[in-house]
């Protein structure tokens, strides 16, 4: 509410900001806008801003004065983007809405333990909550009748803090909701939502909150209020984190207490999309639903199945959430009578079809499988991966495991570098970045001026060396180190590596040879550094051991100055790696990587791969727009496979990668790298944007699943 004490013209611009900073569609619709400026100083988040305004006497108005106009104009693109004319033009309703049109409310409800939308919004991990904020973000783009529902977690995923020798410590903040752009979510009558989940005997009561993402929205369960005993209001405070009970706990919170959630705001979802195993007990409750409608059991598990897509995100076997089966029958035992099912057969429906031993764990994966008959991988490589680990569960030949995939996809409107996006929108025109694959204009790329472009990189170098440097420059003063006394190059081969320390991602293979290194770096015609930055889960203590081997070589008087740990890798990190470095190294164990998506991010913004052919990049790679790491082969033990890749690795930065980057012409140009980079911009953004992910899953997967 506009306070009475403002003058008129300030309750407008009040109004606005108030507006602007109740939807997250800023942070892709406006990230640049002079209004959003001074949010810096608060993490990045118009809600804090405005209330540190709100608190310090004269400096709303102040602020309301300096930016009157600015927000007149964003206010007038927000007004633009919401408006029933933008959505009827955008592609759900051109393409003749293949999800239904949402005349009952969502039709496609979208569960994921995770969202990660933007870094001031801490209820995001990792790679999975990051695609599920680019899902969401470009469903609302493309105007898909479509809702989100997770949790909301009081003290969100750790925040890395490196010590004096490396040592990633892991803490937890705690996060006030007031910050965030949420409503209460309010039932008929105007009262707050409340849903109630039976939790291993307890029964949670949950609050529903609204948190608005352009078009759509996602809906938040949070146990953490006066309702629930200290016990239960503790279920959503870490996400991933305490034992397999809490767990159990988070997981009948989202899938239960989702379902009840979405009823009680009177949705009624015609497809059911389960992103991961965490949410499946959801299958559970509908299929209770449907029994207590009058539906024989069998004819209700069949109408569940038919609506219902599974997304399955990693071969990795711990990735698959598993429960001890007296956990998983104290979680489920109340649904044992509705459903008519003993503890064995209920048990059943989270095991394989043919499990023999009664003392078998409960598989959320499995329970996925017996529940949903649209099943994906998040790549094709992945799809080919998957149908071989589950092909047991139908008796079949991997090939005929009724797996599909859609490769996975990055928001280019949140990651791509918007220096090239500009680039683009002037040399293809039209939609620009958001060209669809095939559409002819993508040939014009190599007719971008080679300067524009070096220039932009130049410039997303530097502001990636600015944050790096301001982030190892906090971490000295707070632990009371001396400065860093080294300089990163802003004009060196910057070599990003940045994702979550899994012992499988091989965070340090570049350093396995450091003899081999060093010299390949001395013999270099020009500067190369390299910038790495990710957290590990606390209790994965090979992931924290890699962060420490990588904290150990940036020690190496061989290499100190020219590889640097970035601490504590997020949104805000992760935006300015993808943009500023000139080449990604991706080098993960193949076929462990599902898909990975930072590539996708880094190909965009005019930087280039140097990966291991997993994941989506056999895909992506066409021979002239990157590297391919290693062979695409099967290796019996992985010291070989390491080796070798390793091998590879160093072979590649010596005769291709280093030697492209400093060959120059008399106008100081790389101009054979340019080529590389434009044909990597090209081909990469329509192929793995988000926006051509969503289109898939409706297409292909939503449309399927209509009930
Ligand atoms: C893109 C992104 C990820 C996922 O990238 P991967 O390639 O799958 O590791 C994880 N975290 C952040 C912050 C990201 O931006």
């Amino acid at each position: 509410m506009p306070s009475p004490s403002l003058a008129a013209p300030h309750a407008l611009a009040l109004s606005r900001l108030e507006a602007l900073a109740g939807n997250l569609w800023w942070c892709w619709g406006d990230p640049d806008g002079a209004w959003l400026r001074e949010s810096a100083a608060h993490g990045g988040n118009p809600r804090r801003m405005l209330r540190a305004l709100r608190a310090e006497g004269g400096a709303l108005s102040a602020y309301l004065d300096r930016h009157a106009e600015d927000l007149a104009r964003a206010h007038r693109a927000f007004e633009d983007y919401m408006s029933p004319a933008a959505r009827a033009a955008a592609w759900h309703a051109r393409a003749g809405a293949p999800c239904g049109e949402g005349a009952r409310g969502p039709e496609v409800a979208y569960f994921c333990a995770e969202f990660g939308l933007h870094e001031s919004v801490a209820i995001y991990s990792g790679g999975l909550g990051i695609l599920a904020g680019d899902h969401v973000k470009s469903a609302s783009d493309l105007a898909l009748p479509f809702v989100g529902v997770g949790l909301l977690y009081r003290n969100g995923y750790v925040q890395q803090r490196l010590d004096a020798a490396g040592y990633q410590q892991s803490e937890h903040l705690t996060y006030d909701f007031d910050d965030y752009p949420l409503t209460p979510a309010l039932d008929a009558h105007g009262a707050p939502v409340l849903v109630e989940v039976p939790v291993l005997g307890d029964r949670c009561v949950a609050r529903v909150w609204r948190l608005a993402v352009g078009r759509v929205e996602v809906l938040l369960l949070d146990a953490d209020h006066d309702g629930n005993p200290p016990a239960l209001r503790a279920i959503t405070a870490k996400l991933y984190g305490g034992d397999s009970v809490t767990r159990a706990q988070q997981e009948l919170l989202l899938g239960v207490g989702g379902v009840r959630a979405l009823r009680a705001l009177g949705y009624a979802p015609t497809t059911f999309h389960l992103n991961e195993g965490h949410s499946s007990f959801l299958s559970l409750e509908r299929l209770r639903e449907e029994v207590a409608a009058g539906r024989k059991r069998e004819e209700a598990l069949a109408r569940v199945r038919a609506t219902s897509v599974f997304t399955t995100h990693t071969p990795v076997e711990a990735g698959h959430d598993r429960f001890d089966p007296d956990l998983a029958w104290r979680a489920l035992s109340w649904l044992a009578e509705p459903l008519g099912l003993t503890r064995d057969a209920l048990l059943a429906l989270g095991r394989w079809p043919d499990e023999r031993d009664p003392g078998a764990l409960f598989n959320m994966t499995l329970l996925a499988l017996h529940t949903c008959a649209h099943l994906n991988g998040v790549a094709a490589l992945h799809g080919e991966v998957s149908r071989e680990m589950f092909a047991r569960f139908w008796d079949v030949d991997p090939a005929a495991a009724p797996i599909t995939h859609v490769t996975n996809g990055v928001h280019a409107p949140t990651w791509q570098e918007p220096a090239v996006r500009a680039l683009l929108r002037l040399g293809l025109g039209g939609a620009g970045a958001e060209r669809e694959g095939g559409d002819p204009a993508w040939a014009r790329i190599h007719e971008l001026p080679d300067e524009a472009l070096w220039g932009a990189r130049a410039a997303a170098r530097a502001r990636l060396l600015t944050l790096a440097h301001q982030r190892e420059a906090a971490r000295r003063a707070r632990l009371g180190l001396p400065a860093w006394g080294s300089r990163l190059d802003p004009h060196a081969l910057t070599i990003g590596f940045a994702r979550r320390f899994a012992t499988y991602k091989r965070a340090a293979l570049i350093f396995s040879e450091l003899d081999r290194l060093v010299r390949l770096l001395e013999r270099a015609p020009g500067p190369v550094q390299l910038l790495f930055s990710g957290k590990a889960h606390p209790a994965d203590e090979g992931g924290k051991a890699l962060a420490r081997a990588v904290y150990e070589a940036s020690e190496h008087p061989a290499l100190r100055g020219r590889v640097l740990l970035v601490e504590d890798y997020d949104m805000e990190v992760g935006r300015a790696m993808v943009r500023g470095a000139d080449v990604w190294l991706n080098n993960p164990r193949r076929p462990k990587e599902a898909s990975g998506t930072s590539g996708m991010k880094v190909a965009m913004s005019g930087g280039l791969n140097l990966s291991i052919l997993d994941g989506w990049w056999p895909e992506g790679f066409n021979g002239l727009n990157g590297w391919a790491i290693g062979e695409p082969k099967d290796y019996a033990d992985e010291a070989t496979q390491d080796r070798e890749d390793a091998d590879s690795l160093y072979s590649l930065l010596e005769r291709e990668v280093i030697p492209a980057f400093f060959e120059r012409d008399e106008a100081g140009l790389p101009r054979r790298w340019l080529r590389m980079v434009k044909e990597s911009i090209a081909t990469c953004t329509p192929g793995f944007h988000s926006d051509r992910q969503v289109r898939d899953y409706a297409r292909l997967l939503y449309a399927q699943a209509r009930g």
